[in-house]
Parts: C-alpha cells; structure tokens; sequence
C-alpha cells in the first residue's frame, strides 16, 4: 500500500540490492491502451499511452520481500516491533531511549548511539530530546515535508486482469476522481489496479472509509466496466491519517519532494550520537526508497567514524 517502484536506470543501488538478496522483479505492466476520463457523466476515452521511461520495475510480491528479506538479517534478539520511541536523553556517555508499547507499557533502553530510520519531521514533532537539539536542527527537521506523507491509495483485487483482454493496460488518469492515476497492480495469481487519491488529505479526512471505497469502484466501473465492479478484495491506506508516517504539517502540504536537512548535530550534546537515517535525509533520493539506502549508507559511515566514548 505504499512504495511500488523503483526505477534501475536512475536508481542501480536498488537493483543491485534485490538481485544481491535474490529477489524477482517484474516490469510494470503497460501493454495496450491508457484510459482517459474527464469528468464522471462524459465517457471515458482510450487512447495510446506512452511506456514509461526510465522503465518502472516492481518486487513480486511487493516492497514487503524487500523488507522481510532484509529483516531475515537481523538478529530476534535486537528486534523490537511495536515499539513508539517517544523520548530520548544523554546521560554520561549513553542515550537513554524512552519508547511505548503497543500494549501501553513503558520500555527503557540504554545504547550508545542513535540512528532515526524515519523522516525527520517525526523526530522533530514526536520525540522529546533532553537537551533540546540545536534549535537550528530542530526547525530545518520540522519543515521538512515527508514527500508521500499526504497520499493515499486503493487497491482492488479481481480474479483475473481483465482489463488486458479488452486491449487496456490498465492505466488511466482522471480529473473527475478519486482516484487520479490508476495503474496495473496484477501479481501472477490474480489482476489488481491501484490508485493515487487526488482528493487533498483534509477532505478525505471527512469521509467515511466504506463511502470512499465505494467511490474508488464506481470510477473503475466508469474506466473499466462492469467486472469492476465486483473486486474480491479492496484496501485503502491514508498515509496522512498514519500517526507514524506523517504529522499535521504533512496534511495540508502538496507533497513536494523536500530538500534534504543536515542529518546530524555538529555541535552540543547530540553530535556523534545521532544519526538522521531515513530516506528524507538522502542528497540524492530524498523520499525514494532509493534514499532511504542512502541516507542509511550514509548514517552508518558516519556513525563508525565517530568513536563511542568522546
Ligand atoms: C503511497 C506511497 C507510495 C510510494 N511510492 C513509492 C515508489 O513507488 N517508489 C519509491 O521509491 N518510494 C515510494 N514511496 C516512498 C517510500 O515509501 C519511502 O521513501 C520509504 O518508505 C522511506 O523509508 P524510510 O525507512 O526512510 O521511512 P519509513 O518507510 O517511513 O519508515 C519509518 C518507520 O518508522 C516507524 N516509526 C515512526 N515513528 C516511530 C517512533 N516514534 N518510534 C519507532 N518507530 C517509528 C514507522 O512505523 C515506520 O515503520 C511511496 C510512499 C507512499 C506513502
């Protein structure tokens, strides 16, 4: 329900990561004909799209197989899922890390440094630093936009890609909504479509999530017919309502891609224990999975230039 591509031309590093964990990849599919829709009472037009380029690659299986392969890596034992970081502290030469439970309870963490493995205006907004960060820090990691934070998307599952057997690819873009690019989602076993919302965060915030879903079928109705209609499955995800994906801020911005913040303090009680990780951190791919393995990268190299005890 979030990131489905990337794209090996611009992003090697991401290519030779999948094929250096063995994971398949598939070309998006977008054989046949791009559908049009202007307004919800005009038909819907098909026309010639264009393939694009650079080409998009997706996982079988989804960006999960990236993840679950990667986390096949680390050790159970320094695993700890379901915990909300919500506070951090120096003491002597130790960060003290201060993190709630999904149950409710409390947990307390001692480690030497840090690595932030989210975007920057989470940390800014929902973690507590004793001392503050360098107030410099803090504002440029506030005003720093998640670049997806504000989408959401749909996803229908069918039987079978349908779509492809009247000469479609299953893409299409409309300016009725609410759904403004649509593209082929199918997996081996079955056809899918998705979606990007078009409807700003805020309005969305006002509809019931079954009237939404709802609304999402009656366009591929309109785009794909009849057999639309009748999905197996349906799933949105709103990025913006996700607490531990984007904040207030990130509701009401357009989601540009954001220009990277320093991604650690030079100076003060945080310099050399804390380490912007996560993918609006990157100078090269900020908001991209892409940049989520270079600032990563990046975050690690400095953490191990810096020795633990000052
Ligand atoms: C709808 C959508 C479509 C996208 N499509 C693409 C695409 O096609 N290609 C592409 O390259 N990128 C795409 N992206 C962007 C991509 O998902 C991000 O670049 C990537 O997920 C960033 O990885 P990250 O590790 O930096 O942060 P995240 O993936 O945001 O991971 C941060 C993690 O930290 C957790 N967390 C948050 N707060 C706390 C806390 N207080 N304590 C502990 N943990 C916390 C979160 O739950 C989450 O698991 C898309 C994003 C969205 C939303």
């Amino acid at each position: 329900m979030g990131a489905t591509w990337f794209w090996p031309d611009m992003q090697p590093e991401v290519l030779a990561l999948v094929t250096q964990l063995g994971l398949p990849v598939d070309a998006q599919f977008e054989a046949g004909h791009w559908t049009f829709e202007r307004r919800a009472d005009l038909p819907a037009v098909q026309a010639a799209g264009y393939a694009s380029s650079p080409p998009a690659m997706r996982l079988r299986g989804g960006m999960m197989a990236l993840i679950d392969a990667l986390v096949e890596e680390i050790p159970l034992s320094s695993q700890r899922l379901g915990h909300r970081v919500t506070a951090l502290s120096r003491h002597d030469d130790r960060v003290h890390i201060q993190a709630i439970q999904t149950s409710g309870e409390r947990v307390d963490v001692d480690v030497g440094k840090v690595l932030l493995a989210l975007p920057p205006r989470l940390v800014a907004e929902q973690m507590a630093f004793s001392p503050p960060l360098p107030p410099a820090l803090q504002r440029a990691w506030q005003q720093c936009a998640t670049w997806m934070a504000p989408h959401a998307k749909y996803v229908a599952v069918y039987p079978t890609p349908f779509w492809r057997d009247h000469g479609l690819s299953g893409a299409a873009r409309s300016a009725a909504g609410p759904m403004v690019e649509i593209h082929d989602a199918s997996a081996s076993q079955h056809g899918a479509l998705f979606g990007f919302l078009g409807v700003p965060a805020i309005w969305r915030a006002t509809v019931e999530r079954a009237d939404m879903m709802r609304r999402c079928r009656e366009q591929l109705r309109r785009l794909f017919g009849a057999q639309a209609s009748h999905p197996v499955a349906e799933f949105l995800q709103d990025w913006a309502q996700d607490p531990h994906t984007a904040t207030e801020a990130d509701r009401t911005s357009s989601g540009g891609h954001p220009r990277s913040p320093r991604a650690e303090p030079d100076s003060g009680a945080w310099a050399g224990r804390l380490f912007g990780a996560g993918s609006e951190w990157s100078r090269t791919s900020p908001g991209y999975l892409a940049g989520a393995m270079d600032a990563a990268s990046t975050a690690v190299e400095a953490l191990l230039s810096h020795r633990l005890d000052p």
